[in-house]
């Protein structure tokens, strides 16, 4: 019943919701759109509507205003924050470049707008690797996922920086982890996203981001994969694969944040268009540089 409301309502209003991998199944299933960063930062930028309801932690429905300053975005659960975006501030950040003036500052998506504003390029964990391994001659800062700077650091030899902020959750893979799974399942494949420690990456057959291990699972005569990345993924594989097998790398793999948007907080959004996102005029146009670099290098 409350996803037919919402339906409707989404409808009257010219809304579309946009709903990250991440989300719990239902959100999914209400969703115009489901996908990773980069999907749905392309789809914000262009999509026909005048409502963005963006179910995911708010650096990313911040991401879509910038990328799509006419239209009203709103975060159903105003306290749905990204613990690693929390981890770079932009008066840190301003502090490391007087110091470090010859790095170029590439900005993982998962931060705020102020410090996309200070940076150079943005990069989604789907076109990190393409991204970064452009400016390989140069001295990079890459904030402000450490695991995924130091994974792309080593399979490129980068003079890289990395930032020391981490995903609470992918940080928190083990290698005793992949061997444990690997001995319940010796036929699986191990994919694992690329906010996981070097260590344990460097044990997995596919590094990759949500939308990647997705397609990966998906293309891949395999039939048992184990899925080194936080749950919600498992629903589009199911739907994708219902055929095949997936297992999870740990029973950790669970964002809280992400998991707190609900379908009657969606409803209530809509209704009440709340909670609204605003970006100040001078810090947007400054983001959305980073970001429109970040899209047209992708
Ligand atoms: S899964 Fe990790 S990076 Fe993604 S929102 Fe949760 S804490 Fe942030």
């Amino acid at each position: 019943m409350l996803k037919e409301d919402i339906i409707a309502l989404k409808k009257s209003k010219n809304a579309v919701i946009l709903a990250h991998y991440y989300q719990d199944s239902q959100i999914q299933d209400v969703a115009d759109y489901v996908g990773d960063s980069l999907e749905l930062s392309r789809i914000a930028a262009k999509v026909d509507a005048d409502i963005i309801i963006f179910c995911g932690v708010n650096f990313m429905a911040e991401t879509a205003k910038i990328l799509a300053p006419s239209k009203k975005v709103l975060l159903p659960v105003k306290e749905a924050k990204c613990p690693m975006a929390m981890m770079v501030t932009a008066e840190k950040l301003k502090a490391y470049k007087l110091a470090h003036p010859d790095r170029i500052v590439i900005c993982y998506v998962n931060s705020y707008a102020d410090v996309k504003a200070l940076s150079d390029v943005c990069v989604t964990s789907s076109n990190a690797e393409k991204i970064i391994k452009s400016y390989k001659n140069q001295k990079i800062l890459y904030i402000p996922d450490k695991n995924l700077g130091l994974y792309l650091k080593d399979k490129y030899q980068l003079d890289i920086d990395v930032w020391p902020g981490f995903c609470c959750i992918h940080n928190n893979l083990r290698i005793e982890d992949v061997i444990q799974m690997k001995e319940k399942h010796p036929n699986a494949l191990v994919l694992i996203h690329p906010e996981s420690p070097l260590e344990v990456l460097k044990l997995a057959d596919y590094v990759g981001s949500t939308k990647g291990i997705v397609d990966f699972a998906t293309k891949s005569e395999n039939k048992d994969f184990i899925i080194g990345t936080e749950e919600g993924i498992l629903h589009p594989l199911k739907k994708l694969n219902p055929h095949k097998s997936f297992y999870l790398l740990n029973q950790g793999l669970t964002c809280f944040d992400m998991k707190l948007t609900r379908l009657e907080d969606v409803y209530t959004a809509l209704l009440d268009e709340t909670f609204e996102i605003i970006v100040p005029e001078n810090i947007r146009i400054k983001a959305y540089e980073s970001l429109k670099k970040m899209l047209e290098m992708s």
